[in-house]
């Protein structure tokens, strides 16, 4: 029995890596067999932030249902669609913008944050403003009961859950106020030490061959304290013991790389080889699986159609259920 609806969605981002493996992916892959989910390729928010620069926006999307579909995502149980195709999601938006107070905009925490992180983009705009409003839009019309977060987004649920609130108080009960259904991640290093992000060049990414996979471990950043293989080392500040964490059993980590790294009876290269006989047997089936998708030229336009198509039925439904209750 399925345990309610669930949403959830991710900007084009081009070529998906272990980070998206584990921040995301791996998450929507087991709700899609618990809960009525609708996952979706969020290219509206992509121009929030993006909009001066959309000539890879196409190429992104490709690139990352590819990705998507070959770390298991399963479009037949899980509609997956293009927020574009919808325009259900924008009407929606524009009929949110007009109940929703800009302080409470302005009081987003990411707001200010990524408008002084992202310094080379003017993000003085409208439509970064406004972009709670399009996310609340996107959670409220499929009437989702959870959405997969972690804690720092939190507050963006609290917002869309406000925005319901005001809009059934104004004109009766329409939304479902949707609860956070919290996630912890696990903490996905890149291959210099620091959080693995593509700007960053420290990737691993899903369409990496196993032999692409072992070149970028090899000369990994590890505990920066152990110089010489004498040297004992501290796996806690270790990033290749953060992979262990998420690749060797347990029982291995303790009995094996954990004792052997702080008595230096294991050295780097062989605490590596440790790692990758138990990576690369994860990632080579979703390699091999994006190869053969790959070679299916229109897979993801006909994924993305037919999820659109069945999102529609949903969306459209309660977009016609909000303007009756709006009576326009
Ligand atoms: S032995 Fe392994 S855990 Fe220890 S410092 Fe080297 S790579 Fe890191």
């Amino acid at each position: 029995m399925v345990k309610g609806r669930v949403l959830s969605g991710m900007r084009p981002t081009g070529r998906l890596h272990l980070g998206h493996l584990f921040g995301a992916l791996d998450n929507w892959r087991r709700l899609q067999e618990e809960y009525e989910s609708f996952f979706f390729v969020a290219d509206w928010h992509a121009l929030t932030t993006e909009y001066a620069e959309t000539k890879n926006i196409r190429e992104n999307i490709r690139e990352m249902v590819l990705d998507m579909l070959a770390a298991g995502l399963d479009a037949s149980k899980a509609p997956l669609f293009l927020q574009s195709r919808l325009h259900e999601h924008a009407e929606l938006h524009l009929m949110l913008s007009m109940i929703t107070p800009v302080p409470w905009l302005e009081r987003n925490p990411t707001y200010k944050e990524q408008q002084q992180e992202l310094t080379t983009r003017d993000l003085s705009t409208y439509g970064f403003l406004g972009y709670p409003v399009l996310m609340a839009s996107d959670i409220l019309i499929y009437k989702a009961n959870y959405v997969p977060v972690g804690i720092d987004q939190v507050p963006h649920l609290e917002l869309a859950r406000e925005i319901a609130r005001r809009f059934n108080h104004l004109y009766g009960q329409v939304f479902v106020e949707p609860e956070a259904l919290l996630t912890e991640f696990a903490k996905v290093p890149g291959t210099d030490g620091r959080k693995m992000s593509k700007s960053y060049g420290n990737a691993i990414y899903l369409a990496d061959s196993p032999e692409q996979v072992t070149a970028k471990i090899k000369p990994m950043v590890t505990d920066p304290a152990r110089v010489r293989r004498s040297d004992p080392g501290n796996p806690d500040v270790c990033p290749v013991f953060d992979l262990h964490k998420i690749f060797t059993p347990q029982e291995k980590r303790d009995s094996v790389i954990d004792p052997g790294c702080r008595t230096a009876a294991i050295g780097c290269l062989d605490c590596k080889g440790v790692l990758l006989q138990h990576m690369l047997p994860v990632l080579r089936p979703i390699y091999e699986r994006r190869q053969e998708l790959a070679t299916r030229r229109d897979i993801v336009q006909e994924v993305l159609e037919d999820g659109s198509a069945r999102a529609k039925k949903v969306a459209g439904d309660t977009l016609a259920e909000a303007k009756a209750a709006m009576q326009i």
